[in-house]
């Protein structure tokens, strides 16, 4: 972590000593960013096949039973702050659509596509395009289908299933050494961005959207030092040792701008904070797809911000709906830099606002994306966090029933 820190700081050096010119150094990012994509797709298939058969059908259903309302009562919640502190701020106030601007926008798929993407018709063709959401999707039905198979009846069944899954845990072993190597790089991947970002970038491109990239740090920055630390002190997690542990996932996630990338460094931070690694194998690479506190947090500022632009006055009955296609869209949003803006124009098609100004939120968005995807890995350790002491509670509750039984037995 130490090294990874040295990085980033002698990063940030490089870039406001050497402005534009420090972006010699962006392959030195690239090949790292590109060494932790490799290894996302067999990460995500093998560890979510070999976690959902590290526990039995039953208790499975109770981690997932606990993990995804978590993400979406957290996700609506993210939204529903988002737009109330951009409310607060009016960052859109003042502004007005630059005449003739040719802004990029991406192209917003229905939300109804967006979920029916989910179910591939060629899985080939899932894995080729690296659509993570599918991959998931296959991921978890085939580790149901082994699991399944092992604690069948059926001798042959049971064998096969067992074979299968030996074979998982092989690859995944394979999987996890080669991360172990790539993460030896990190820090110098790590000065490679963060010298190109902050020396291409500077301080100039917040001027015209300040208002907009500050409502957008600060509602992050609420979700993470009030809101993830109420969560873990109701489930009596300490905070601060939460933090001091997991702070290597969160200047990844900060540096790369991508849950996915981050996902090896999360599931090691996971470790490092005392999460089982049932509960951290199972959920984080579900959650570095599916659970996104700082895009939903994106979405209720950008709403606002485009309300505000366009003197559109929002209603509760607006509200309530962007609350739902942002909670919606933020879980079809993938763990990719960048990823935000695409379920941003879904939400704003939705609400019926000007897509152009996902476009001109777009120039900012590397700056916050930064903090929306280290929002987005927190809440995931957060939720793992939340579920494997829940977890304590339910094996601690069958022992102490054992107990109570082999006392009154031996009464
Ligand atoms: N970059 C974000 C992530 O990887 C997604 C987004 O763009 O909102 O978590």
């Amino acid at each position: 972590m130490l090294k990874i820190s040295t990085g980033f700081l002698l990063g940030i050096c490089i870039g406001l000593i050497f402005g534009p010119s420090a972006e010699v150094l962006k392959p030195l990012g690239d090949i790292f960013l590109k060494l932790l994509k490799m290894s996302v797709v067999p990460l995500i298939l093998l560890t979510i096949i070999v976690s959902i058969n590290n526990s039995n059908p039953k208790e499975l259903g109770r981690i997932g039973g606990k993990i995804f309302p978590y993400y979406i009562i957290t996700t609506a919640l993210a939204v529903f702050m988002g737009i109330g502190i951009a409310k607060l701020i009016s960052p859109g106030v003042g502004l007005s659509m630059p005449k003739n601007s040719s802004i990029e926008v991406p192209e917003a798929p229905s939300l109804i596509d967006v979920l029916l993407q989910i179910i591939p018709s060629n899985i080939f063709e899932s894995f080729a395009n690296g659509n993570i959401l599918s991959i998931v999707f296959l991921s978890i039905i085939v580790g149901f289908a082994i699991n399944f198979m092992r604690h069948s009846n059926e001798k042959q069944t049971k064998e096969w299933g067992n074979l299968l899954l030996k074979f998982m845990e092989a690859g995944s072993e394979v999987v996890f050494r080669i991360l172990n190597g790539i993460l030896q790089y990190a820090p110098i991947g790590v000065l490679g961005i963060t010298a190109t970002t902050i020396g291409t970038q500077g301080l100039d491109t917040l001027s015209a959207l300040a208002k907009y990239v500050g409502a957008s740090y600060l509602g992050v920055g609420i979700q993470m030092v009030v809101v993830f630390p109420i969560i873990l002190l109701l489930f009596k997690v300490p905070v601060i040792k939460f933090f001091v542990n997991t702070r290597e996932a969160i200047v990844t996630a900060f540096v790369t701008s991508s849950s996915l990338a981050t996902l090896p460094v999360t599931i090691k931070s996971a470790l490092k904070a005392g999460i089982s690694d049932r509960v951290a194998n199972f959920t984080l690479p579900v959650g570095a797809t599916v659970n996104m506190n700082g895009s939903a947090i994106h979405f209720g500022v950008g709403v606002v911000f485009a309300a505000d632009i366009i003197g559109y006055d929002l209603s509760v009955g607006a509200i309530i709906a962007i609350i739902l296609t942002g909670t919606l869209a933020a879980i079809g949003t993938a763990g990719v830099p960048g990823a935000g803006l695409i379920g941003m124009s879904i939400v704003f098609t939705q609400a019926g606002l000007p897509i152009e100004i996902v476009g001109l939120t777009a120039g900012v968005n590397v700056i916050t994306d930064m903090v929306f995807t280290t929002c987005n890995v927190t809440g995931d350790i957060v939720g793992a966090a939340v579920v494997d002491k829940s977890e304590e509670k339910h094996t601690l509750s069958l022992v102490e029933d054992k107990d109570i039984a082999q006392t009154s037995i031996s009464k």
